[in-house]
């Protein structure tokens, strides 16, 4: 374990093993539904969980990816500045969003309502983490992978000034690092 992380929340094997229940469940849902979703992930922090959720997902889906940003940092409200825009256009689609982790929840209120403004019939959400004590916005993820107490974490695409996001697990970095 690389010194800057303090101890281990959750595991790789328990990543793959809850992806694998989700992927499962997504499934399901979306057949009863009788829809096939577009998997949307929000970079770069969704890639190793997108990676992991996608091969538990048993339907025919389509993948593409959007990087957005807020416009005022950590404290924007109902804007976003789209620096990847989707390849193709989601008019009339449903889709599957799947994010790092819901903090505040700015982000995915934001990312949703674009979706819905590009003409999406309907968005759910998958995140492989929640952090429900730091909620501002009232929204939930359809789907959590693992509800964690108020600690910064990085690791499987999570990021402390772009590093840490290859480790294979979900770390509580020390606050020495950022302090
Ligand atoms: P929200 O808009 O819900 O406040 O924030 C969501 C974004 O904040 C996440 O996609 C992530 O980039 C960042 N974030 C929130 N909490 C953490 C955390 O504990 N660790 C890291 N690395 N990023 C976080
Ligand atoms: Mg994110
Ligand atoms: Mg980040």
């Amino acid at each position: 374990m690389i010194d800057v992380i303090d101890r281990i929340l959750v595991s790789e094997e328990e990543i793959v093993r809850r992806s694998k229940e989700l992927g499962k469940q997504i499934s399901e849902d979306y057949r009863k539904k009788g829809t096939t979703p577009i998997v949307i992930g929000l970079l770069k922090g969704s890639v190793p969980f997108l990676a992991e959720i996608m091969k538990h997902i048993d339907l025919d889906i389509e993948i593409d990816f959007m990087d957005v940003s807020s416009y005022d940092g950590a404290e924007s409200v109902g804007d976003v500045k789209i620096n990847k825009d989707l390849d193709k256009s989601v008019k009339g689609e449903s889709i599957l969003l799947v994010e790092d982790i819901v903090d505040t929840g700015r982000t995915l209120k934001e990312v949703r309502q674009l979706l819905f403004n590009k003409g999406a019939a309907d968005v759910k959400i998958v995140s492989l983490l929640d952090k429900p004590d730091r909620r501002v916005i009232e929204i939930n993820a359809d789907y959590v992978g693992f509800e964690i107490p108020n600690e910064f974490v990085v690791g499987y695409g999570l990021d402390y000034n772009q590093k840490y996001r290859n480790l294979p697990y979900i770390g509580v970095l020390k606050p020495s690092v950022y302090e």
